[in-house]
């Protein structure tokens, strides 16, 4: 619960962009709140974002020797408090950015807030099968996250759907775990990062079934997840491929539903902000990390625009 009701700075969101605006939001004395986020029905819906769900952070300057995506954000966090930051547990549930101060709502509480930053972060996008959702959730055997449950999947034969540099992060990954891992894309081109595709394509371990798109999950709540079926893009045949695990890497969506009709988006629902800076539309508003980027969309440029964010909102409560 928040211990004031009106706030100069209310920060969204606790990844990298969230927690580099309190850094310095916090040391420039603005006594910002950081609501965390998380907590929204999906399991890979965390308080620390992204990272959360990310082992080796191998490229974030300062840590020669890589460091663990959660040591990495409990070390921001405890950076953030040692300021004055005050986190408040929970998501937002509304937001009403045409009066001033704003006002949120979190629980039973109305939070006033003379500016907002906004970094909710994206959330793994899913195929939107029928099925998906049961096995995620109730019967298991589909996940979008190989750092979290690869563990798992120790010996057993598994499924990565993706063409992108999370797919092959994944399924290099899992071959850590798995018997065998079979990444199935698409299309025959790739999306991902040379260095990555390479380095997935040297592993012996990962299997590559090009122009094929996921069916139907197969098995039940009495067998479990059995493996995919799948259809041949080019000549529309159907196979079943019988697994132990099923791992989605398809992308992301930006976490920007409450702010629909609010704050302008592109076509994908991501935040637009002007002229190289962080603000919104909305005098006051400030979006920065993955909200707003589908660019970059990495953890250091998710800091650096909640650092950019922190300093538009001190200079937005100074000048107005
Ligand atoms: P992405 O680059 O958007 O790739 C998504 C992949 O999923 C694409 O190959 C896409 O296929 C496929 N896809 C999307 N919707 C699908 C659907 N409904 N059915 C089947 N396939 C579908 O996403 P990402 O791989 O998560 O990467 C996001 C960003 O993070 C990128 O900028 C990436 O470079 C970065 N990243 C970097 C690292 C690293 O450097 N360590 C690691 C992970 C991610 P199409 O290609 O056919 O569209």
């Amino acid at each position: 619960m928040a211990k004031k009701s009106i706030y100069k700075v209310v920060i969204l969101g606790s990844g990298p962009a969230g927690l580099t605006a309190a850094v310095y939001a916090s040391r420039a004395n603005l006594e910002p709140l950081v609501i965390e986020g998380g907590g929204g029905g999906d399991p890979t819906d965390v308080p620390g974002g992204q990272l959360m769900l990310t082992s080796d952070v191998d490229n974030y300057p300062g840590f020669p020797e890589g460091i663990l995506g959660p040591e990495l954000m409990e070390r921001l966090h405890k950076q953030a408090e040692r300021f004055g930051s005050e986190f408040a547990a929970g998501a937002i549930e509304a937001a009403d950015l045409t009066q001033r101060p704003f006002r949120l709502r979190l629980d039973r509480d109305e939070i006033l807030a003379e500016t907002l930053i906004v970094a909710t972060g994206a959330t793994a996008r899913w195929l939107g099968l029928p099925e998906e959702l049961e096995f995620r959730t109730k019967i298991g055997g589909v996940s979008a996250c190989a750092t979290c449950d690869g563990f798992f999947y120790r010996g057993k034969e598994v499924l990565v759907v993706g063409g992108g540099d999370t797919a092959m992060e994944e399924a290099t990954f899992l071959t850590k775990f798995a018997s065998k891992v079979t990444l199935v894309h698409r299309r025959a081109d790739f999306r991902a990062s040379r260095i990555m595709l390479d380095r997935a394509r040297q592993n012996p371990k990962i299997e590559w079934r090009v122009n094929a798109v996921v069916e139907r999950i197969l098995g039940d709540a009495a067998s479990g997840f059995q493996g995919v079926r799948v259809r041949d893009t080019l000549s529309g045949a159907l196979t079943d491929i019988a697994a132990g695990g099923l791992f989605m890497a398809i992308g992301h969506e930006p976490n920007t539903r409450l702010f629909r009709g609010q704050l302008d988006m592109d076509e994908n629902g991501y935040l637009s902000t002007r002229d190289g800076t962080t603000a919104t539309n909305v005098a006051g508003v400030f979006a920065a990390g993955d909200v707003a980027d589908h660019r970059y969309r990495q953890a250091i440029t998710a800091a650096g625009s909640g650092c950019m964010a922190a300093i538009d909102a001190e200079r937005h409560l100074s000048h107005g």
